[in-house]
């Protein structure tokens, strides 16, 4: 009989009282339980054979090692078997639909990936002199114009590598900005519903945070804002569309009230993907803005792949953006990488985000993104993203409560609230419940206006047969929380783990492993 080569079962959650009963192995039928590397592997075996190697004099002065290193050795098939079991306990866009809301979790288009993977692309080292990397520069900027085009935007900086580094760009670039004006300004705004991100690097650029409230239909209250505003206000963050999913109407006197006390607007642009081809942020008076490349133009992100997040300025804040950028020069590409170079002169570059040019990856598969969708595809995502949206909502209010169904047709998410739920039952119980079906759960209690928020962000690239599983199941499972299903409270009862404590895991992880064994000592 075979079993786990070191004996190792994993212990059963406290609360598996009615659970199927457990297998010798550990193991539910076909989906395999996995130790960590360390206590599979022994410190005496290897994968490969190597020969002793040649005693030769020590020249480290006594500063040899004098016990062993400790790292597992495994065989070729055990370390194949390893990573490939802790794939299948792996939840991602490419084995089912990831609603999780604001984070827009698309197909990435394998396109993409071929085109990256180029070797012209891929292999290319970041110092290699400009004129061995004319096609990569290009590149950048080929995408770089065409996010100004998109946004109706004359600035840009491409170096970001995430949504909430470049939220650091703009703040930084506004913060320049008033400086070369000497006017030392104090403050931002941030809006109730922002996400968390947003009066973060504001706290983290230096600025006091003050919140503006939402109103009853979930948008931004512009009087308040007005009453807030003043000469010590830097700058206002708004996200458009807002983390109700709903597009704030009032933007244009937004802008206008936030210029006349000389302030910036910048705009929170990770939700780009509900208005792409449908609205250019530039129009709005939008300042600074942020595109999570990685969201609307479906680089992989979360565990499969790095952010890319440039930024796109005003005429105002142009002259602000980092160093270093790509500049064309007739039919070269020059990389601006000082605050003076012969022709033209950065000076007003408020400094660097990072060490090179950004995220080369995610810029290959940006532009294959934009090249195989045109203006017409891209206009027709937007527009199918919001449709998938509001068949959601649309399909759910009858049975979860829609605190701002009212207000509207939703953008890109659509947001339910716990309302309605038997005593005890909770938002957490939804979610659980939607494990046991077989899907990724929404993005809950955010935005904080709403209490026990759920919001969901089904994308344009699911079909209407995966949208129609996904609503029988949320169905289900909101019509046994409202009926206080006792079973649901148990939830997830079909997932390797069940329901843990998440907020200890997280506070006090216990991250131990057992030193590997001496094959010798475990055969
Ligand atoms: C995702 C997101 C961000 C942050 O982007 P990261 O790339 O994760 O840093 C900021 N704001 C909103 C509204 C987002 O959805």
């Amino acid at each position: 009989m075979t079993v786990n080569p070191s004996g190792w079962r994993p212990e059963a959650p406290s609360n598996d009282t009615d659970a199927a009963p457990t297998t010798f192995t550990g193991n539910k039928a076909l989906m395999l339980e996995e130790a960590l590397l360390f206590e599979i592997g022994s410190i005496d075996r290897t994968g490969v054979d190597l020969p002793e190697p040649p005693r030769v004099a020590s020249r480290l002065n006594g500063l040899e090692r004098n016990r062993t290193i400790g790292l597992p050795g495994l065989s070729e098939p055990e370390a194949v078997r390893h990573y490939t079991r802790l794939s299948r306990q792996n939840y991602g866009i490419d084995l089912g639909f990831f609603p999780l809301g604001s984070c827009t979790m698309k197909h990435n288009p394998r396109l993409n990936e071929k085109m990256a993977r180029l070797p012209g692309f891929a292999d290319l080292h970041p110092l290699t002199p400009v004129d061995g990397t004319q096609g990569a520069l290009a590149l950048i900027h080929l995408v770089g114009e065409w996010l100004k085009t998109l946004t109706g935007m004359p600035g840009i900086a491409m170096s970001p590598k995430a949504g909430a580094h470049g939220e650091l760009c703009g703040l930084l670039a506004i913060r320049a900005a008033h400086e070369a004006q000497g006017d030392a300004r104090t403050t931002i705004l941030v809006p109730e519903s922002a996400h968390g991100t947003n009066p973060a690097t504001a706290a983290f650029a230096g600025y006091a945070v003050e919140s503006i409230p939402a109103t009853a239909e979930g948008r931004v209250d512009l009087d308040a804002l007005k009453a807030k505003l003043g000469t010590h206000v830097a700058g206002v963050m708004i996200t458009n569309p807002n983390t109700c999913g709903l597009f704030e109407r009032d933007m244009i006197a937004i802008a206008d009230a936030i210029h006349a006390v000389g302030a910036y607007l910048y705009c929170d642009g990770a939700n780009f993907n509900a208005i792409v081809g449908s609205v250019r942020p530039g129009d709005l008076g939008v300042d600074a803005m942020h595109i999570n490349l990685h969201k609307t133009f479906s680089t992989p992100h979360g565990g499969g792949g790095p952010g890319s997040g440039p930024v796109v300025f005003s005429e105002a804040l142009a002259p602000f953006a980092p160093l270093p950028f790509v500049e064309q020069h007739g039919d070269k590409y020059v990389l601006v990488e000082e605050e003076t170079v012969a022709e033209e002169h950065h000076e007003k570059a408020f400094g660097r985000m990072v060490a090179f040019h950004g995220q080369m990856g995610m810029f290959v598969r940006a532009a294959a993104y934009m090249m195989s969708h045109g203006a017409d595809g891209l206009r027709q995502v937007s527009e199918d993203a919001v449709l998938s949206a509001n068949y959601i909502l649309r399909s759910l209010d009858d049975v979860l409560e829609a605190p701002f169904g009212a207000s509207g047709p939703c953008m890109h998410e659509a947001l339910f609230s716990d309302d309605g739920m038997a005593e005890g039952f909770t938002t957490l119980d939804i979610a659980k419940g939607l494990i046991d079906e077989g899907f990724h759960p929404m993005t809950m209690y955010f935005p904080l206006v709403v209490h026990g928020a759920m919001l969901i962000e089904p994308t344009e690239t699911e079909s209407k047969a995966a949208l129609d599983q996904f609503i029988g199941a949320l169905r289900s499972v909101a019509e046994r929380a409202k009926a206080g299903d006792p079973a649901l409270k148990a939830a997830p009862i079909h997932a390797p783990r069940r329901r843990l404590d998440e907020t200890a895991a997280a506070r006090k992880p216990v991250l131990v492993y057992k030193d590997p064994p001496l094959a010798s000592a475990a055969e």
